[in-house]
């Protein structure tokens, strides 16, 4: 397969692609558009592994960090110690994170901070870039990434401001752009301000489309014409700079 298109994270083995998951897979495999998928629990890392088996799929595994608040200490080494002996397997790590909109104790968030390190420890160990989430954590997140990263930072769906971003950015971290960025005139404020070079396409599928319908990797064409535009650019130039900025990233050659 021609690669043409890249979605950095997605969920594709969540139940609500049970019924066509075959289908939309097949259809991106047609159209170019490679998928890396994300797990975040013991239960998803393990049923992405299972997706695999299309060839136009690569995987992230790892401990969401609204889930590694919650494990026990067993649960959550056992868990990336099968991370680890799938190394092999992925292509990164996520996803993962710091998230204090759903986590709002000070116990807990201290909690997820100390496990997130642990997780970047192992990204920097087996060399594997980190597929970070934010959520009402962002400069947190930032700023531990800052001084512990070894290995290329992306920043999905990032949602806080451009004084946030510029920290990011300054850094050298990604910014995945899903498709709510059509909807979204903060997403979009946003996307003008990073620099292309910057920047990936995702769609955190099922989630953020650019309706309220379920999302799929197959909008991910949609992503890379709103960028377009808003950048003042030709369609095909900034896909292939977001396929050349993905093989930066991640090892996978287009
Ligand atoms: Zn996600």
């Amino acid at each position: 397969m021609k690669i043409k298109y890249i979605d950095v994270h997605s969920h594709m083995g969540e139940e609500i692609f049970d019924k066509d998951r075959d289908k939309i897979l097949k259809e991106c495999e047609e159209k170019g558009i490679f998928v890396i998928n994300c797990g975040g629990t013991s239960e998803s890392n393990r049923k992405s592994l299972k997706l695999l088996k299309y060839k136009n799929v690569n995987l992230n595994l790892g401990i969401y960090p609204v889930q590694a608040a919650e494990m026990s200490d067993k649960e959550f080494f056992e868990e990336l110690r099968f991370i680890e002996d799938n190394k092999d397997k992925i292509v990164g790590i996520g996803e993962v994170g710091l998230d204090f909109y759903w986590i709002t104790d000070d116990a807990k968030r201290q909690l997820e901070v100390e496990r997130f390190k642990e997780i970047i420890w192992l990204a920097n160990k087996l060399r594997l870039p980190l597929n970070v989430h934010s959520r009402k954590a962002e400069k947190e997140t930032i700023v531990l990434l800052a001084k512990m990263a070894h290995v290329p930072v992306i920043l999905h769906a990032f949602g806080g401001s451009w004084k946030l971003a510029k920290l990011g950015a300054a850094e050298g971290f990604y910014f995945s752009i899903p498709p709510n960025v059509i909807i979204n005139k903060a997403r979009q404020k946003l996307l003008k301000e990073l620099p292309i070079e910057k920047l990936l396409t995702e769609t955190d599928a099922p989630y953020l489309g650019p309706t309220k319908e379920r999302n799929d990797p197959r909008n991910i064409p949609l992503v890379i014409e709103k960028i377009a535009e808003i950048k003042q650019m030709e369609v095909e130039e900034v896909r292939k700079q977001i396929l050349k900025n993905t093989g930066d990233v991640f090892n996978i050659k287009p």
